[in-house]
């Protein structure tokens, strides 16, 4: 059964972040902006969640670019299912990289109740180096968002190399913040192994409140969640998951989510499906 869904609004970013592997040439050729019909896909879910009775479904409007970039559209959609939102069935998220965030955006979704979160990559030094400079500009979003909810967003960061040489350093940058941290494994010319990672995630814990485990993602510290009950949307089209916009689509993006089985071959979920399909 399907619970949980996200939702590329769009294909493009105004950064262009060293390690993102959404914009590599080899995924570039499958990221197509094809002005999906997003109100079309909120339809499916809402019938999805009336039919099933589903308590709640979780719906991220994340993908494969900068959402805020198209603030305008997300707006909108918010609104589509606000009655969803206002009683719980939705519980909706966002996660921008903190350039183009105003304090009218940042009120408009805590009305409707979507949750924001921020990527930072932990301390300056290596924040700056892979993603263009821009800590500065995300620490005064994050201020913002604390002005407005009196408390700081969970943040999102991407663990490489860099990290692991310094550590205690990106641990301790988390520590006042008190929010909630997902990392997630660089991967890449520049990534890390999952056994890396993991031993980064143990020491992080001892210190943070850190997303991790169950079926979800690898990326993040859990299990391989591929196939069981989370969905991408991008492209008009339905994928496993972000990471899979290569590998051939499950079904076209207006499939009733009752009709979804990937049915995917045994595997160990310990690992990346996808790439256990690479090796
Ligand atoms: S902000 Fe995100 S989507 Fe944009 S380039 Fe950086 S990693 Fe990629
Ligand atoms: S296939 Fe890989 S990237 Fe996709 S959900 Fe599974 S672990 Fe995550």
């Amino acid at each position: 059964m399907i619970t949980r869904a996200c939702i590329s609004i769009n294909n493009r970013c105004n950064l262009n972040c060293t390690y993102c592997h959404f914009h590599t040439p080899e995924k570039a050729k499958h990221l197509v902006d094809d002005n999906m019909d997003v109100y079309m896909i909120l339809d499916n879910i809402k019938h999805h969640i009336d039919k099933y009775d589903i308590q709640v479904f979780k719906l991220g409007f994340v993908g494969n670019g900068e959402p805020l970039l198209d603030y305008d559209a997300l707006r909108n959609y918010v609104m589509y299912i606000s009655d969803y939102l206002a009683d719980g069935s939705i519980s909706a998220y966002t996660i921008t990289n903190g350039t183009l965030v105003s304090k009218e955006m940042l009120s408009f979704f805590k009305s409707h109740k979507v949750n924001v979160g921020f990527s930072i990559d932990g301390i300056p030094d290596i924040h700056d180096r892979y993603r263009c400079g821009t800590h500065n500009e995300v620490m005064n979003a994050i201020k913002l968002y604390h002005s407005i909810h009196g408390e700081y967003p969970s943040m999102n960061c991407t663990v490489g190399r860099d990290t692991l040489d310094r550590a205690d350093q990106t641990i301790a940058f988390f520590e006042p913040f008190r929010s909630r941290i997902t990392f997630s494994r660089m991967i890449g010319s520049d990534g890390i192994t999952l056994d890396e990672f993991h031993v980064f995630l143990e020491k992080a814990m001892q210190k943070l409140n850190v997303r991790t485990g169950g079926y979800d993602c690898t990326m993040y510290g859990g299990m391989c969640g591929a196939g069981i009950n989370n969905i991408f949307y991008a492209n008009n089209k339905i994928y496993l998951c972000g990471n899979c916009v290569d590998l051939p689509a499950i079904a076209d993006a207006s499939f009733p989510l009752d009709g979804i089985n990937p049915n995917l071959p045994l595997f160990d979920r310990k690992k990346c499906y996808k790439e256990t399909r690479q090796i």
